[in-house]
């Protein structure tokens, strides 16, 4: 299978091919690839006709994974408009600062997100994505399929960063960007090599439990599988185990994704044998860290995570930057893996000069599918991208002498200790071997002589120390055995709470203290 696409209204017309197979399916509804683009003509043609969406108007989707998200999302970028995907996690404030930055034309919004728009001042026309694109589906039943005349740069998207390190940006992709899954496919073509996995695309079935408002699921999983004629199975609501192995076991799911946060909810679900998940051949993390004893737990109680893979990526990459196969963490425990097909990958000191194998330093990347810039951000763009264009990603790092990607930090979490650099993660990650501790946040406080000292906040688990000045004993030396001694953190809180995390699994650090 060779993709050719450049432009997304392609894609749709390629896909009335596939006929009657099933391009969707929840709990709900079964929707094939031909249904799925006479009903994204109805709604491209409403857009232009009714709403006057005109190549470049920006339309927005604030809402939870649904059947309507992804049909206004086809018929958005069919007719060279720019879907713009809100997260659906935000507070009314945010969905404000959201219209304000992306000036969209017209927004569509589910339930929940049509109250808080209720409650705002919004001038433009706000449509019920459940209810009115059912109703746009069927408004031009002889619509032809949806052409545009686009360039391969024009922007298609805009997608917010998770806003981990501070306010989120809005990541513009172009068309050819989405359109190409060339690097999806080496991404799958990694996991295909790594299991031995005879089943063609066709037959493919991939849950989406991740919010489309994000990169991964709506690249790699909404258009890689209209484009590859693959299935998509949508979990409906929020990430409930039972209720998601349930679709796993009723769509026949063969490729999963999951964010740590997920996968821990599966880790504790006592109904995770009650279900037929022989179907799955692929389980996969991505989003967010998570430490080598997870994922050796992950691979020994969950029935379908022997062969657990690690997928390393970002909003503003569009895909994966490396993928740690089970070889790979056999070998590496720690590591993301090798850069995919078509993505370089360095490491550069704080004045951009690349890093021997080994040595800590900021991952630079680049490819052909970074995105074109954040919108509305000229000042952030330019500080992202290098003069030859090698995207800085934030992240803190090193590579191996085979090539294999280590993160260590992010450069905003970074803690500088009396000139000393304390790498969050690998304090967290020592703490974490303590076996009554659930979650830890490591973080730097100031301090008048050091500049900052470390701290750390930790969830016990229930076999935990009921005394917390005993608790907190027990951790000190436990972290002092294993680490220098000015990385062992001085200050300690034992939370009753568990942390508060965001849709891709990151602890949101700004609304932890000490
Ligand atoms: P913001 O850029 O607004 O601060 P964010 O970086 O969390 O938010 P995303 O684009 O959703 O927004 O996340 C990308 C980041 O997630 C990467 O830069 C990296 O720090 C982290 N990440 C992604 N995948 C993994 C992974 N498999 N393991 C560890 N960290 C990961
Ligand atoms: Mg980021």
């Amino acid at each position: 299978f060779v993709n050719r696409h450049r432009a997304l209204h392609e894609i749709v017309a390629r896909s009335v091919e596939q006929g009657d197979r099933t391009y969707l399916v929840t709990r709900e509804e079964t929707i094939s690839f031909a249904e799925h683009a006479r009903r994204v003509s109805s709604i491209a043609q409403a857009l232009r006709e009714d709403y006057g969406i005109e190549k470049g108007d920006r339309v927005a989707i604030a809402s939870a994974n649904n059947v309507g998200w992804i049909q206004a999302f086809w018929a958005t970028v069919s007719i060279g408009a720019i879907a713009v995907g809100y997260n659906a996690w935000w507070s009314p404030r945010e969905i404000e600062y959201g219209l304000e930055h992306a000036t969209p034309k017209l927004v569509f919004a589910d339930t929940k997100r049509l109250a808080q728009l209720a409650e705002l001042d919004v001038d433009i026309p706000v449509l019920d994505v459940d209810a009115d694109v059912k109703r746009l589906a069927t408004a031009y039943p002889d619509a032809p399929l949806p052409s545009a005349d686009v360039a391969e740069d024009d922007p298609a998207v805009i997608l917010y960063t998770s806003g981990t390190s501070g306010r989120p940006k809005g990541a513009v992709h172009s068309q050819r960007n989405l359109a190409s899954v060339a690097a999806f496919l080496g991404y799958t073509g990694a996991l295909s090599a790594a299991f031995g996995d005879p089943v063609p695309p066709q037959d493919k079935v991939h849950l989406m439990a991740m919010p489309l408002f994000h990169i991964g699921s709506l690249h790699n999983i909404a258009v890689a599988c209209l484009s590859i004629g693959s299935t998509v199975a949508i979990h409906l609501g929020a990430f409930e185990p039972g209720a998601v192995l349930k679709l796993v076991q009723d769509a026949r799911v063969t490729n999963w994704g999951a964010v740590p946060t997920m996968a821990n909810r599966l880790l504790n679900f006592e109904g995770i044998n009650d279900y037929d998940t022989s179907s799955l051949a692929a389980f996969s993390l991505a989003s967010a860290p998570s430490s080598p004893q997870f994922k050796q737990q992950l691979r020994e109680k969950l029935p379908f995570a022997s062969a657990l893979v690690d997928s390393y990526g970002m909003t503003e990459t569009c895909t994966a930057i490396a993928v740690a196969t089970p070889m790979d963490l056999a070998e590496s425990p720690g590591t993301l893996g090798r850069p995919n097909i078509g993505v370089e990958v360095e490491v550069r000191d704080a004045t951009g000069a690349v890093l021997p194998v080994g040595e800590e330093g900021e991952i630079y990347t680049r490819s052909a599918y970074a995105m074109l810039g954040y919108w509305n951000n000229p000042e952030a763009t330019a500080a992202a991208f290098t003069e030859d264009r090698w995207l800085r990603t934030g992240d803190l790092g090193s590579m191996d002498e085979q090539g294999r990607i280590r993160l260590s930090s992010r450069r905003s979490d970074l803690i500088i200790r009396g000139g000393e650099n304390v790498y969050p993660a690998e304090v967290e990650a020592a703490i974490s071997e303590h076996p009554d501790v659930a979650e830890v946040l490591v973080m730097g406080v100031a301090h008048s002589d050091l500049g900052q000292e470390v701290a750390a906040v930790v969830v016990g688990k229930p076999s935990a120390n009921a005394d917390r000045a005993v608790f907190e004993q027990e951790l000190r030396g436990h972290t002092a055995e294993r680490l220098a001694h000015y990385k062992v953190p001085s200050v300690w809180r034992i939370a009753e709470q568990p942390l508060p995390r965001n849709a891709t699994g990151k602890v949101i650090r700004t609304a932890v203290s000490v």
